[in-house]
This record gives C-alpha cells, structure tokens and sequence, in this order.
C-alpha cells in the first residue's frame, strides 16, 4: 500500500473517490473502478488540483471545477487539512 494517508480511486464516470489509504473500501474491486493509487495533497483544493493537474495545466479545467469531479469519502474527511483561504473568506 502507498505511504500517503490518503489515496484517489477513479470510477467508471470519471469521478474521483478520496478515501483514507487504511479504508478497506478504497481497495474494494467491485465498488472501485481503478486501482488506489496515493494522494500527496492534503487540502481539498490542493488534492483536486493534483489530480485533474493534466488538464488544469493545458487550461482546459479550473481547480473549482476540479472540485466537482471529486468525492471526499467520510473516512477521508479526518485526514484532510483546514483550506486556510476558505476559513479566511468566513
Ligand atoms: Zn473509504
């Protein structure tokens, strides 16, 4: 398994699953589409700009509409960090 807290699945509609790399949902062939692989981003901005980067890159996506093509799964939820800009805008 990755050495990184967190891990990104891909299904079969192109939406990302964030799950914590311990949760054995993540490894679960029938309800994932893609192997796991390691998420090093800890900020959900942070880590859907790491996985949709190609196409972010090339201009074609923004990190917010990133945002819409990952799920965090609940038990990701206690591995993620504070996005310090959005609790600055509150
Ligand atoms: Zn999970």
């Amino acid at each position: 398994m990755p050495n990184t807290p967190l891990v990104a699945t891909l299904d079969r509609h192109g939406q990302f699953r964030v799950h914590a790399a311990t949760c054995a949902d993540a490894a679960d062939p029938y309800r994932q589409h893609t192997d796991p692989f390691p998420v090093q981003a800890r900020t959900r901005r942070d880590i859907a700009a790491e996985l949709s980067h190609d196409l972010i890159e090339e201009g074609s996506l923004t990190i917010d509409e990133a945002l819409d093509y990952v799920d965090f799964l609940p038990c990701c939820n206690p591995l993620l960090l504070d996005e310090p800009e959005t609790a600055a805008r509150r």
